[in-house]
């Protein structure tokens, strides 16, 4: 997945240019990445990236177990998860777990 140049260019920094590229470039979908960055809620687990939104969603290169990516993006276009993770990546803005994300959610099911 690319993003657009602009936003491209604006990752430095966690700052106001940058939240200004995504919110113009991508508009609420730019702004919620931004909010997900801020906010750390962005994880690297061994096997996936996992954005904690309302649910969490795993993020891949290009792909997002999100509604809006699968449905209204049609997986043609990065959703907000995407954005953050692609960005995270770029500025290491990701808290890291030494454990695969499949065992993580094999435990909570067992859990409940
Ligand atoms: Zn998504």
């Amino acid at each position: 997945m690319r993003v657009k140049s602009e936003v491209e260019k604006a990752i430095k920094a966690l700052d106001y240019n940058l939240y200004k590229a995504l919110l113009l470039n991508y508009g609420k979908r730019g702004e919620k990445a931004f909010f997900y960055l801020k906010e750390n809620r962005v994880k690297k687990y061994r096997d996936f990236f996992v954005v904690v939104g309302k649910e969490e969603y795993i993020v891949e290169d290009n792909f997002c177990t999100c509604n809006d990516f699968q449905i209204n993006l049609k997986g043609k276009k990065p959703c907000a998860h995407v954005l953050a993770v692609y960005i995270a990546k770029k500025l290491k803005l990701y808290e890291e777990f030494d454990v695969y994300y499949v065992d993580f959610l094999k435990e909570m099911k067992w859990r409940r």
